[in-house]
C-alpha cells in the first residue's frame, strides 16, 4: 500500500502512519518529495485498509497496490486451472456444455432431458431442485425428491450433475446424494456463509456472477471459496443488469477476456438466463466461445411449452442438438474442441 501525506502533515502525524503499519506487521519505506512524503506499506498489504489510513491525520489518500484476491488470481497461477469432474475436464483445450432443464419437474421429464444432452453431445447434466424465484408463491423446486429424479436420469447416461444449493443447511444431503458440481446461483454469489462452507468441501463449485457485482467482488467471491480450501472454482457469467429493458439480462462478453486475463479459474456462460429468450441462446453462445469461454451452461426441456418454470428461455432437444453443431466450428476456430 502507499500513503501519500498532505502538504500539512506533520512529523507526529508521519510517525502515527508508521506506527500503524508496524502494528500490522509490515515495514515502512519513507520517501520524501519536495511537497509530499510517501509512505510504502511492505509485507502483505491485504490486511490493512485504505479507509484506516484515510481517516488519519495528515493523510491526504491510501492506494492499494496489489489485488484484493490472491488465490484466484493469475498472478502466481500463470497457467490455467482445469477442473476434473468425474473424469470430465473444463478449462483444458475441449469446450464442455453443460445443459439441462431449469427445474427438476418430473421423473419422466428429466429422463426426456437426460436423453436430449446426451444425444446432443453434452457431457454434463443441469437442474435445479432448489429454486430461486423472485415471487414465493411461484413453483419453488422438488427438493431432494429433485435430487433423486435427477441422479436416476443422469446416471443412465453416465452423465456428472450440477445443480444450486442455496442454503447451507442442504450441503449434506447434497453430499449424500453425490451431487458432482454445486452451483452457487446469481442471487447467493455473496452470501459469504454459503461460500465459506462450499470452500470445506471438495467438490467443484460454479459461482454465477450476481446480478449486479464487479468482477472484484466476483473475484472476492470465489476468494472466500479458496480461502476454504476448495481450488475446484467455476465462474459463470449469467448476465448483469443494466438500463436495457428489451432481453432479461445483459450478456457481459466483455467479461470474459477480463476474467482470463485476472484469474487462473475456468469461465462458463450462461445464456439462457442472460437473453432470457430461447431465440437468442445461440447468437449468444456463439460469441461467449468465440471470446474465450470455456463451455456454456443452457436451458434445454424436452416441452419448453411446459416448463415450469423459465419456458421462454428453454431450447428444446432438436435446437440444443443443432447449437452444438454450430459451436464445433467456432470451437476450431480459437483453436478449441468440442
Ligand atoms: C439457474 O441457473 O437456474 C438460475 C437460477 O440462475 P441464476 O442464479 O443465474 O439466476
Ligand atoms: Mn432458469
Amino acid at each position: 500500500m502507499i500513503i501519500v501525506m498532505s502538504p500539512t502533515a506533520s512529523p507526529a502525524d508521519l510517525d502515527t502512519v508508521v506506527a500503524k503499519i508496524r502494528d500490522a506487521g509490515l515495514t515502512e519505506h519513507i520517501s520524501r518529495g519536495s511537497e509530499r512524503t510517501i509512505i510504502g506499506a511492505i509485507g502483505d498489504e491485504r490486511k490493512l485498509s485504505e479507509q484506516t489510513f484515510e481517516q488519519m491525520t495528515g493523510v491526504e489518500r491510501a492506494i492499494h497496490i496489489v489485488k484484493p484476491y490472491k488465490l484466484v488470481a493469475r498472478e502466481g497461477h500463470p497457467a490455467g486451472s482445469i477442473i476434473d469432474i468425474r473424469g470430465i475436464k473444463l478449462g483444458g483445450s475441449e469446450i464442455q456444455v453443460i445443459a439441462g432443464p431449469c427445474s427438476v419437474e418430473t421423473q419422466e421429464q428429466m429422463k426426456l432431458a437426460a436423453t436430449g444432452v446426451a444425444a446432443a453431445g453434452c457431457r454434463m447434466m443441469r437442474g435445479g431442485a432448489f429454486k430461486p424465484r423472485t415471487s414465493p408463491y411461484a413453483f419453488q423446486g422438488l427438493g431432494v425428491q429433485g435430487l433423486e429424479f435427477f441422479q436416476d436420469a443422469a446416471r443412465e447416461h453416465d452423465m456428472p450433475i450440477v445443480t444450486e444449493l442455496m442454503d447451507v443447511r442442504m450441503l449434506n444431503t447434497f453430499l449424500e446424494h453425490d451431487v458432482d458440481v454445486i452451483q452457487i446461483g446469481a442471487r447467493n454469489m455473496q452470501n459469504f456463509d454459503l461460500l465459506k462452507e462450499v470452500g470445506r468441501v471438495n467438490k467443484p463449485v460454479i459461482l454465477k456472477r450476481g446480478l449486479s457485482a464487479t468482477i472484484s467482488e466476483w473475484l472476492m467471491a470465489a476468494e472466500y471459496i479458496a480461502a476454504g480450501g476448495n481450488n475446484n472454482i467455476i465462474l459463470c457469467e449469467r448476465g448483469i443488469r443494466t438500463f436495457e429493458t428489451a432481453y432479461r439480462n445483459v450478456l457481459d462478453v466483455t467479461a470474459i477476456p477480463v476474467l482470463k486475463k485476472e484469474t487462473h479459474l475456468p469461465v462458463l456462460v450462461d445464456p439462457s438466463h442472460a437473453g432470457g429468450k430461447a431465440w437468442m441462446v445461440p447468437a449468444l453462445s456463439r460469441a461467449a466461445i468465440a471470446a474465450g469461454a470455456d463451455g456454456l451452461l443452457v436451458e434445454m426441456h424436452p416441452n419448453p411449452c411446459e416448463a415450469w418454470c423459465d419456458a421462454d428461455q428453454a431450447l428444446t432437444p432438436q435446437e440444443l442438438n443443432d447449437l452444438m453443431d454450430s459451436l464445433r466450428l467456432i470451437a476450431q476456430a480459437v483453436g478449441r474442441s468440442l
